[in-house]
């Protein structure tokens, strides 16, 4: 985990003035750090039976999409709005300024499917909350979700209790 943290980048003032933003491009950038970090993020779910990935748009795609692949599952992206063509299903969320949207295709899940979510950074919660709202609305089952980083002074966390579905984060700041 310490080799995974080294390859964060901490950018003061971005991308406002006051916030500390955690960078994970250098991470996918070192072969064997994004190795180990996939394998991490796969760990909590080794026989789980996870039968799709989650991936929330867009940092959550590229550890979602390789955490599928090392899951044997599949990969559905959940989208920023008017990306997917219709019929999507979508669920609107709070930002600081104004409120976001995350769609995801109508049949992107099976009825009872087992299913994991996927993003780089939990903040605030707001977006995994969302993507979590999106998923139960396709009758999916939820087992968990995953992040790389967890900005654990603003209690995102709690924003995400759900029975039975654990939230795992490899790193806490
Ligand atoms: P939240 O909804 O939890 O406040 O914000 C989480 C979303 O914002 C995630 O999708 C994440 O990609 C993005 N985000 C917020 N802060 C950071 C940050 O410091 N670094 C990165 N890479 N993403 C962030």
């Amino acid at each position: 985990m310490q080799q995974i943290a080294s390859l964060i980048r901490d950018v003061p003032d971005f991308p406002k003035p006051g916030v500390m933003f955690r960078d994970i491009t250098p991470l996918l950038a070192d072969a064997g750090g994004f190795a180990r970090c996939i394998d991490a993020l796969a760990e909590p779910w080794q026989g789980s039976s996870v039968q799709a990935v989650c991936g929330i748009e867009s940092r959550g795609f590229i550890f979602g999409a390789a955490l599928a692949q090392k899951l044997h599952a599949g990969f559905v992206p959940l989208r920023k709005p008017n990306k997917l063509p219709p019929p999507v299903v979508s669920v609107d969320y709070q930002l600081e300024y104004g409120v976001d949207r995350l769609e995801a295709r109508n049949d992107a899940l099976r009825p009872g499917e087992r299913v994991i979510i996927v993003d780089d950074v939990l903040a605030t919660g707001g977006t995994l909350a969302a993507a979590r709202e999106l998923v139960l609305k396709l009758g999916a089952q939820l087992v968990g979700a995953g992040v790389v980083i967890e900005l654990a002074a603003l209690q995102g966390r709690s924003r995400w209790e759900h029975e039975g579905a654990p939230l795992h984060a490899l790193l806490r700041y």
